[in-house]
């Protein structure tokens, strides 16, 4: 089997009749990136920027954060030959994932519920001017090294943090733009969809953005009302749970409808046995630890994208997490 899988490094992500399905990496720092090109990623669907902000006490500036990205898309770059695109997602901090670095700068961010705070896309739109610094390093580094930069934003729940947000980038990137800065193309700008808000609103949301990467992990806790940290319920659901099936469902429906490219880069996608299925739901970008790429590129390979479409279909009929689980172990 693992020479099955091996000859799926160097090719594309596809199913069996050709449909392509770039199949990316999730990096969280300079390691990440050099085993994600490794194994053959075809891009970065999910560069958790956090890495540069943890673990320090004092923020790291707009130079040494310039630096860092440098360093890491290199290390992507030069690993592999045929792809370069790198969706780096805005530093995704907040209660539930504490930077003292930051927390130095802006205030405490403890909180009696951190899952429903100050987090992601809220505290960017509080300290504009950290966005401003991240999003020029980010920029600067992508035309240093010829990567293909697209920005995500986390943790969105409206339309007008969307616009807001966009309309910040637009402005930074007309600055850098207006001191020489070339990025073609110019870098695409998305969202995570990881609140019910967004899944609910995607068709609305859709006109907004550039694309759509569903975060799972957050997308299963806020739908189940699930703390993902709290081992004592996280536990009982384990599984895929339909409600959470039919969340994706609608997201992937909505981007289809307006044209825009709909990703997954929460755990999910990493599943063999999950991974094809979301591009039975109209999914054409699955970004995933390194480690799974090569499985799910050879399961995806091994139907054509109607097998996938209408087994996605059948999924969203179960009733229950077993029911779904069982349907998922007879799918071949
Ligand atoms: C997610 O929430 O699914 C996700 C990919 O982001 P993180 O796990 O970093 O919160
Ligand atoms: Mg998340």
């Amino acid at each position: 089997q693992q020479q099955q899988r091996e000859r799926w490094r160097g090719r594309p992500g596809a199913t069996a009749d050709g449909v392509p399905v770039a199949i990316f990496a999730n990096v969280g720092d300079e390691e990440g990136a050099k085993q994600a090109a490794e194994q053959g990623a075809e891009g970065i669907g999910l560069l958790r920027t956090e890495f540069l902000f943890g673990g320090r006490e004092q923020f790291p500036d707009e130079q040494e954060q310039e630096a860092a990205y440098r360093r890491l898309f290199r290390a992507f770059a030069a690993g592999q030959p045929q792809g370069k695109t790198i969706i780096a997602r805005t530093l995704d901090a907040g209660a539930d994932k504490p930077f003292p670095a930051l927390e130095a700068l802006i205030g405490s961010l403890q909180e009696a519920n951190p899952a429903l705070g100050l987090r992601g896309a809220r505290i960017h739109l509080c300290h504009e001017e950290l966005l401003r610094q991240q999003l020029r390093a980010l920029l600067r580094a992508a035309q240093a090294t010829g990567i293909t930069l697209q920005i995500m934003f986390p943790m969105i729940a409206t339309l007008e943090e969307v616009r807001r947000l966009r309309a910040l980038t637009e402005e930074v990137l007309a600055e850098l733009e207006g001191r020489g800065l070339r990025l073609t193309p110019r870098p695409a700008v998305g969202i995570m969809v990881e609140t019910p808000a967004a899944a609910l609103m995607a068709d609305v949301l859709a006109r907004a953005v550039d694309f759509f990467s569903i975060g799972t992990n957050d997308l299963y806790q806020y739908v189940m009302a699930v703390d993902r940290t709290n081992g004592r319920v996280a536990s009982l659901f384990g599984r895929l749970e339909p409600a959470v099936w039919r969340a994706i469902a609608q997201v992937a429906r909505a981007g289809q409808q307006h044209g825009r490219l709909v990703a997954v880069c929460g755990e999910l996608a990493g599943d063999p046995l999950i991974g094809p299925l979301l591009v039975g739901l109209g999914v054409r970008e699955l970004s995933m630890n390194p480690p799974a790429l090569l499985a799910v590129k050879e399961r995806l390979a091994r139907q054509p994208l109607a097998y996938w479409q209408e087994q996605a279909q059948r999924l969203l009929q179960a009733e229950t997490a077993a029911e779904l689980q069982h349907m998922l172990e007879s799918i071949a």
